[in-house]
């Protein structure tokens, strides 16, 4: 199969996201697509999952068989004009093989056609398991080689390269180990880093303290660039990887250089986290309402 007809001149240009379904709209593929419409790109989707999910937490997975998972990118990539993917949830081994290889077959990632952000998704917020504990190998070894980006929290660099990071300092050194695994850019999100140590298990009584400033670290194998922030106040972050990862995607999808596409979904994410809102008994999500409005 030839590689991705060209971008449509007259249209907004197309992302595709390779995600799992959210039921409470917070995160998931329901995030990244509104996200992309909020950031100017036309939305579409191949299903990895379906999960039973409420602002309290996930009750249920349901994986979708990795052919078909396969047939959905081959369907609109080779249709439609995909200018940039991105990741999320992809639940198991055999689906990220099935992605790794349509991938490889159609010209997405690292140095390919079509821009790959890889978010590698392995737990919701509270904790559900949202990737077999066998993937990680295939994550690893399949799929981050390939990726044009990954954008991994602190969480996920613990799976990934087994760093329990405790500084700032120690992001960027995260970053070089990542870097070897293969992906053209490292992003280090700094987000959940703590007074101290960055714990697994924070203890529920007196937690340390969530740094009151927040850094990312984008590396390329030879610089590092810095985004450094206040951290947001608000319980209600939900979807907030996914969001951002998205936010970048559609930059990439409208041309936009890696750097230039990361200052602006961070832009983006800030507001979003800014604007985030309480909704059910649990972690509300953040939001593109700051961008979309009703007239
Ligand atoms: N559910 C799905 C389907 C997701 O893809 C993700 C993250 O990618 C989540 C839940 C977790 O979102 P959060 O960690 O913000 O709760």
């Amino acid at each position: 199969m030839t590689a991705a007809p060209p971008v449509s001149s007259t249209g907004p240009p197309v992302a595709l996201t390779i995600a799992g379904s959210d039921s409470g709209g917070g995160a998931g593929l329901q995030a990244d697509l509104r996200t992309f419409t909020a950031c100017g790109v036309h939305g579409c989707v191949a299903v990895t999952a379906v999960t039973v999910q409420n602002s309290m937490g996930v009750m249920g997975i349901v994986e979708i068989p990795p052919s078909t998972v396969a047939n959905q990118i081959r369907a609109v990539v080779t249709d439609l004009g995909v200018a940039a993917a991105k990741t999320g949830m992809l639940a198991s081994a055999a689906i990220i093989c099935a992605v790794a290889g349509v991938c490889d077959e159609i010209s997405i990632g690292r140095c390919r056609v079509v821009p790959l952000v890889v978010d590698p998704v392995a737990a919701s917020m509270h904790g559900d398991p949202l990737l077999a504990d066998d993937a990680l190998t295939v994550l690893r070894s399949e799929l981050l080689p390939r990726a044009t980006l990954i954008t991994p929290n602190l969480d996920e660099v613990r799976l990934l390269v087994g760093m329990d990071i405790g500084s700032p300092a120690e992001q960027y050194e995260a970053a070089r180990a990542l870097h070897a695994l293969g992906p053209r850019w490292v992003l280090v999100k700094g987000g959940h880093l703590r007074d101290g140590a960055q714990r697994k298990n924070p203890p529920k009584k007196n937690p340390p303290k969530k740094n009151s400033q927040c850094l990312d670290v984008l590396y390329d194998g030879r610089e590092f660039t810095a985004f450094t922030g206040p951290r947001l106040a608000t319980p209600h972050t939900h979807g907030s990887g996914d969001t951002l990862a998205a936010a970048i995607t559609s930059a990439l999808a409208r041309g936009a250089a890696v750097p230039e596409a990361v200052t602006y979904g961070k832009r983006y994410i800030a507001q979003a986290l800014a604007h985030a809102y309480p909704l059910g008994a649990g972690v509300g999500p953040v939001s593109p309402f700051w961008r979309v409005r009703p007239d």
